[in-house]
């Protein structure tokens, strides 16, 4: 039952083979034994997740029932989720019970979905390796000296041990991609506007998208049907025909072009990770697919863009956390000035801090027209670029990340060295276009590697399509690592 795809897990709710308490007291039972080694969670509440799993089970014994009802599933700890203590792994917010949903976790819950409980995360989504948590570090579970990527490395941990069947992530410079290549599992970061963002907290608002993290990318399209659709609260919501992104998983590969940008394959990829992504490559031609080699000429530049506009972004948007409305307060100050200067002090770690610091930096008078203003101009560039290789093939692919995951520890005192972990994947959400990863082999150390397929803007359902097929023919989606 672990390794149980959602589709399998609902049929056997919808036979009452097993009821949705027994499945979720399993997963909990899981979750409990193993959280204390891997850290994947910053909250279980076995109560609250088994009265939904009840509710769920009255649902589907009136006949209610729908794909993902009655289903555990882990949600990141930046959805704001009612009664749920919601930190968005901060100490900013670890006394912050939210009193709404995010329209991510009100979909889920009108679809009948049991919240298995809150994963753990980088600092505000602010990293590479879930070691900026206010709640200490996730390990991976393919190898415990290892980080599990970030920012969502304790959903990616949660599916890849198999203590939830599916999770959600949010991606703003590759936070769902990196950890599910690193972990070893499927995630989606789909185009910039399909997800509501609302009640999600915001990291970077013009690059920030959540989306769904699970074992395959048939397990993925289940998913984005209940996460996808128009919000009226997200003024950046698209108001699009609602799409079933299920329908073309089973359509054959014959004559799929895809584009191989020269300035993804190059020295700064390891060698492991390079093996296997070439191997998922031959895979494809065997499928039927065509290889052409496009470019992608600034693609050197997205890592210098990104740490200039999602800094700036944050400054703006993390101003919220002053210790007025809501969470942390400095216990003792002064005076008003005082009472924001040790609050914020206080609550942001050192991640969070040097992000503000850029993004005041590049927004300031005098740095504003060379620092904001070029890189803005620079993000166009980057999307043009990506229109020109659409005109020569259907999806994109290369490595979702240079290495395999790394160790504990290795990258935390070097922040350019932890940046570069997103060379790949940040352009995608500057451009604003959907891309996936998908586990396609093991590496240094048996780490696994993730395959980067980034589509074209709105082609989710083609892309799920195209890794469907390389899981039908081969099992790396179906590992598990031994505990
Ligand atoms: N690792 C990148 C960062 O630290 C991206 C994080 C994310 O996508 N949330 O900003």
């Amino acid at each position: 039952m672990l390794n149980a795809s959602l589709k399998q897990l609902s049929a056997m709710l919808a036979a009452r083979k097993i009821s949705s308490v027994e499945l979720t007291s399993e997963f909990l039972k899981r979750s409990r034994a193993l959280n204390p080694t891997y850290n994947a969670f910053i909250t279980l509440d076995e109560e609250t997740s088994l009265a939904q799993a009840q509710a769920a089970d009255t649902l589907i014994a009136s006949g209610r029932g729908q794909s993902l009802t009655g289903i555990p599933i882990a949600q990141k700890d930046i959805f704001c989720t009612k009664g749920w203590l919601t930190t968005c792994g901060s100490k900013m917010l670890s006394n912050f019970i939210s009193p709404y949903d995010a329209h991510v976790i009100g979909r889920f819950n009108a679809g009948g979905a049991v919240n298995i409980g809150k994963t753990n995360m980088d600092e505000f989504a602010m990293g590479s390796s879930n070691e900026t948590s206010f709640y200490g570090p996730v390990k991976n579970p393919w190898d415990t000296a290892a980080v599990p990527g970030g920012s969502s490395g304790g959903s990616a941990c949660a599916v890849a041990a198999r203590m939830a069947p599916a999770a959600t992530g949010t991606d703003t410079g590759g936070s769902i991609r990196q950890p599910a290549a690193l972990c070893g599992i499927s995630g989606l970061k789909p185009t910039y506007g399909l997800v509501s963002r609302y009640g999600m907290i915001a990291f970077a608002s013009s690059l920030d998208q959540g989306g769904p993290m699970a074992k395959s990318a048939e397990d993925l399209a289940l998913m984005l049907n209940v996460m996808a659709g128009f919000d009226a609260r997200d003024s950046t919501s698209l108001e699009r025909e609602p799409e079933d992104y299920t329908r073309d998983l089973e359509k054959p590969l014959e004559g799929l072009r895809i584009g191989l940008p020269k300035e993804y394959f190059v020295k700064e990829i390891d060698e492991d990770v390079a093996r296997a992504v070439e191997a998922a490559i031959g895979q494809y031609r065997k499928l039927g697919a065509k290889t052409v080699e496009v470019s992608l000429p600034n693609t050197k530049l997205s890592v210098p863009v990104y740490y200039v506009l999602a800094p700036a972004e944050a400054s703006s948007n993390l101003s919220r956390f002053d210790g007025v409305r809501y969470g942390h307060r400095a216990p003792d100050y002064l005076d008003l000035n005082d009472m924001y200067r040790k609050t914020r002090s206080q609550g942001f770690g050192a991640e969070v801090k040097r992000r503000i610091l850029i993004g005041t930096y590049v927004l300031s008078h005098g740095y504003y027209d060379a620092y904001y203003i070029q890189a803005q101009k620079l993000r166009r560039l980057m999307a043009q670029d990506f229109a020109g290789a659409f005109e020569q093939c259907d999806v994109i692919m290369g490595p979702t990340s240079p290495t395999v995951a790394f160790n504990l520890g290795e990258r935390s005192s070097d922040p350019v060295q932890m940046y570069l972990s997103d060379a790949y994947t940040i352009a995608v959400n500057l451009a604003g276009l959907p891309a996936m990863s998908i586990p396609v082999g093991f590496g240094h150390k048996n780490r696994p590697v993730g395959l980067h397929i980034i589509g074209n803007y709105f082609a989710e359902a083609q892309m799920l399509n195209v890794a469907h097929q390389y899981q039908l023919a081969s099992d790396w989606h179906t590992r598990m690592p031994k505990e």
